[in-house]
């Protein structure tokens, strides 16, 4: 039987993960959202754009400096039509080109956006429609249901469920439970048979529209409720991230689990394909790898490039590099060295911080415009020639910034 000697860790090493998103380029979102977003640095969430209302047009400084504060930046379609009902150069306008719109819109603006998820309008989605929105987007949401996914079960990326905020519907209480659950918080055991069981953390996926006082706005939700209900998911110690980056590992993790190893002559190598060409540029995964075959202080490389353990053993690939390579360490390999980052000060960086545990690490591109979560103080192996700024967080003290630069690879 073929050896599968990679095996991700659930939800990046937390009990579970939560993705907020939320629908229709409201201009509240900028205005009531943004200064609770600016407090919580721990949250970050998703925003599905369309040009219904005028929603992005007037109001794309707001979306753009939304982006570059670390959310993700979604297409929810032109014009916001019944995608089951329009014609198929229709469906290639809304999806496929307005994808498109959203990222040359917001680099107007100076934020380096790339639109990797959608969500379709009144959640309406058939096999027709899966099939464009899979052209342009790696994932889609729809929405219904409790809104969680299991770790071992595959979903279908194209129709992503979630838990739907309305003043009438899901309250606040409810809202803080679906968190709980997610967080695998409260006895499951007495469930009956025909309820959902649940069997561990999960990822829990909310929609949201408004953000405003305005009761009359059964979508909308009152700013200080999303921030009761952010602050809750950060006690319960839920992985809170984009739904684009929470769906990539979530993807990412069925094919390099099923990933075969190939023996070589002095360890062994696995490669895997990328399932959707549109999928984030930089997909850190946190796994564990089955190196005892190749012995102690084994060698884990990706793109020729030696990275370090994680201070549990575990290691930070990238899944975008396709392959990763095992090998026996020879004389010039320090133990526990890395070359990830060949700069000078690279050495001095890591005795520096080798003992500090940062929960996240983002990238930034020298304007300021961020480029997505990264592993440690190491640029992706898939960016180019450069300078960078890494801003390392952990909870409980100041975020840390480092200027990074990559040499010609
Ligand atoms: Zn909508």
């Amino acid at each position: 039987m073929a050896e599968t000697p990679i095996k991700t860790i659930p939800w990046n090493g937390y009990v579970g993960a939560v993705s907020f998103t939320f629908d229709d380029a409201l201009a509240n979102q900028p205005q009531n959202l943004k200064p609770i977003l600016d407090e919580l640095p721990d949250v970050h969430v998703t925003f599905f754009l369309t040009d219904m209302g005028n929603g992005l047009k007037q109001d794309a400084a707001g979306f753009a400096a939304l982006a570059k504060a670390g959310n993700e930046i979604g297409n929810h379609t032109k014009t916001h039509p019944h995608l089951t009902g329009v014609s198929a150069g229709e469906l290639e306008d809304e999806i496929v080109k307005y994808a498109n719109t959203i990222e040359s819109t917001l680099a107007e603006l100076g934020a380096d956006v790339t639109v990797t998820s959608l969500a379709t309008p009144f959640c309406e989605n058939n096999d027709k429609v899966k099939n464009v929105i899979a052209k342009r987007h790696f994932i889609n949401r729809d929405c219904g249901w409790h809104g969680r996914n299991e770790w071992d079960v595959e979903p279908d990326w194209m129709s992503i469920q979630a838990k739907v905020w309305t003043r009438s519907g899901a309250t606040v209480p409810e809202m803080l439970s679906a968190l709980d659950t997610a967080a695998f918080i409260g006895n499951f055991g007495g469930a009956q048979p025909w309820e959902v069981q649940v069997k561990g953390g999960s990822w829990l996926v909310v929609l949201n529209h408004g953000v405003t006082d305005d009761t009359g706005d059964d979508y909308s939700i009152n700013p200080s409720d999303i921030k009761k209900i952010f602050e809750h998911a950060i006690e319960n110690k839920l992985w809170i991230a984009p739904f684009g980056t929470v769906g990539a590992y979530h993807r990412a993790h069925f094919v390099v689990d099923a990933a075969t190893l190939t023996a070589t002559e002095d360890g062994f190598t696995v490669n895997w394909e990328i399932p959707n060409e549109h999928m984030p540029k930089s997909v850190p995964l946190r796994v564990k790898i089955d190196t005892k075959s190749v012995g102690e202080n084994a060698v884990v490389e990706q793109a020729g490039k030696k990275l370090a353990p994680e201070s549990d053993g575990s290691y930070i690939i990238e899944f975008m590099a396709k392959s990763l390579k095992v090998r026996k360490a020879g004389s010039d390999d320090v133990p526990g060295d890395s070359t990830v980052v060949k700069d000078s000060t690279a050495v001095l960086r890591k005795m520096t911080f080798a003992n500090l545990t940062w929960t996240k690490f983002s990238l930034f591109d020298l304007n300021g415009n961020c480029l997505g979560e990264t592993n440690g103080w190491n640029v992706p192996v898939n960016y180019p020639q450069g300078a960078y700024v890494i801003r390392a967080e952990a909870l409980g003290r100041p975020a840390a910034t480092r200027m990074v630069y990559v040499p010609n690879r």
